[in-house]
């Protein structure tokens, strides 16, 4: 293991705020507890902030903000390059703070962390491409401008089940194009965060351009959200919640981006390559124990292949390993928290009450840590409750359908529309789970999503805007039109 570089030496129970260019502990000296999901035991605290703190970081947010956008995006994009590369040298200490906090398998971590040093390489470079444009106007006396510019401050919330990668994707697209940001990661999982927040403060990123809040969530957004300082707002996380943010951003008239839950349909056609399904399929589907929002949830199977594709699904499922994801024979860790324990197990348990067949695993590991088995469910109705919630956990279920129209009514029945995938051999097919499923993404035969440079972003219950590709950045800029008639 590589040792960490001296500034990323600190305890665990040393995370901290960060507010106006300082590492600080809350202004009331209040601190609250992380537990390790793998054993349930403490880890250590954070500082948990107040109003005065809150009250702070937007003074501060709006001092940086002045400082970033008087910065040119040549001298921007160097010093987040420099930052991506801090973050690849520091990749294996953020990792394992990671997977103590989080739980997800340290080469899981390690990958994530490795993501966010690429997602914020890609920023960087196009933070020098925000270019405007110039109209060709009625009269050759007249000028007519169209100007880039930086929308504002930004609040960020960002969730515990990819807290580097998720945290990359708005830091730097905020810092790309000039806004200050004010950063809410998730309490459950701060250390990681604040080492990525870290690599831009040690870059040389001028005071207040980043702040970093942890706390009570209800407390900072309702503080945050309608403060006029604050000019954008985005969020990932639960749909319930991204609903009552963005209610509150509509009454302030702030811009918004919403990445919410999702429910993803997986179809598999009679001439699917099988092997080819289930090995991509059960790798995407217990990635960080099933707590992914494009996780593959719903697989709808046409009925000559269903009873192939579930045996060699669940047997691939029932061998992988699960334990602390820092044994590095780990493929999977446990849930991040006992709220996620609690409801894979009811949605178990109803699902069975309305007549799906457990196929493998089905109950929770021990009373140690947050442990379940990967689970597989066969011929769930739709009534079944983990057939309309978003399950969040290592759920896997399968329904047999008798042809691709029935299976297009099945993956537009809910109203999320975050992934979608297809396997099958026939161009025909492929045309048409791409042009009739609703959802912002889709992948046909391979897992091919969330790349820097593709859109990243949902439809419907699973909000709107994009955190990936060009798209990303325009959503944290202005388009200013500026008309100039010369007059001598
Ligand atoms: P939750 O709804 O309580 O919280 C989700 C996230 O929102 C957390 O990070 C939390 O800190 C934050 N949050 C909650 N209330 C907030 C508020 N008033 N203001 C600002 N932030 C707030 O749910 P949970 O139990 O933590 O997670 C479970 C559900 O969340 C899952 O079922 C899943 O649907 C969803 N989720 C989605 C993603 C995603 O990537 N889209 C990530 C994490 C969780």
């Amino acid at each position: 293991m590589t040792k960490p570089l001296p500034s990323t030496e600190i305890a665990y129970h040393d995370v901290l705020l960060h507010i106006d260019g300082n590492w600080r502990q809350a202004s009331n000296g209040r601190t609250s507890p992380v537990v390790n999901p793998a054993t349930g035991e403490v880890l250590g605290v954070f500082a948990h902030a107040g109003e005065v703190d809150i009250r702070a970081a937007i003074a501060a947010t709006s001092k940086g903000f002045e400082t970033w956008r008087a910065t040119s995006p040549f001298d921007r994009s160097k010093l987040m390059r420099q930052a991506g590369e801090l973050l690849r040298a520091r990749s294996e200490h953020v990792a394992r703070l990671l997977t103590l906090e989080q739980g997800k398998p340290f080469a899981e971590a390690k990958a994530e962390t490795l993501s966010a040093a690429d997602i914020i390489d890609w920023f960087a470079e196009e933070a020098r491409r925000t270019y405007g444009r110039i109209i060709p106007a009625r009269s050759s006396a007249v000028r007519q401008l169209v100007i880039k510019e930086p929308v504002g401050p930004v609040a960020a919330f960002t969730p515990w089940n990819f807290p580097v990668s998720q945290l990359a994707r708005k830091l730097a697209a905020a810092l790309a194009t000039g806004c200050s940001i004010i950063i809410k990661a998730a309490e459950e999982t701060p250390a990681a965060p604040a080492e990525l927040v870290r690599v831009f403060i040690d870059a040389g990123l001028p005071d207040g351009v980043i702040g970093l809040l942890y706390g009570t969530p209800a407390e900072i957004s309702q503080h945050l959200v309608p403060h006029p300082v604050i000019k954008k707002i985005s969020f990932t996380g639960s749909t319930p919640v991204g609903k009552q943010l963005a209610s509150l951003a509509g009454q302030h008239m702030k811009r918004v981006t919403m990445e919410l839950g999702g429910h993803a349909p997986v179809v598999v056609l009679k001439d699917a390559d099988l092997s080819r399904a289930v090995s991509t399929m059960v790798a995407s589907k217990f990635r960080n124990a099933g707590q992914v929002c494009v996780a593959p949830t719903r697989f709808l199977v046409e009925e000559p292949v269903y009873d192939e594709f579930v045996a060699k699904f669940s047997d691939a499922a029932s061998k992988i390993r699960i334990g602390n994801g820092l044994d590095a024979e780990t493929g999977m860790g446990p849930l991040a928290n006992a709220r996620r324990v609690e409801a894979t197990e009811m949605f178990v348990q109803d699902a069975v009450q309305h007549g799906a067949e457990v196929v493998t695993g089905g109950e929770r590991i021990g009373n140690t840590g947050f442990f379940f088995q990967p689970t597989v469910l066969s011929n769930v109705p739709t009534s079944a409750r983990v057939m309309n919630d978003e399950p969040f956990g290592p759920l896997a279920l399968m329904i047999p359908m008798r042809s691709i129209d029935e299976i297009m009514v099945e993956a537009n029945r809910l109203n999320f529309g975050l992934a979608a995938y297809g396997f099958t051999r026939s161009a025909a097919s492929a045309a048409r789970i791409g042009d009739d499923i609703a959802s912002g993404m889709m992948s046909i035969n391979h897992p091919g999503l969330a790349l820097p440079e593709v859109p990243f972003g949902g439809i419907n219950d699973s909000g709107y805007g994009t955190e990936g590709g060009a798209d990303a950045l325009e959503s944290y800029l202005n388009s200013k039109f500026v008309s100039h008639l010369q007059i001598d």
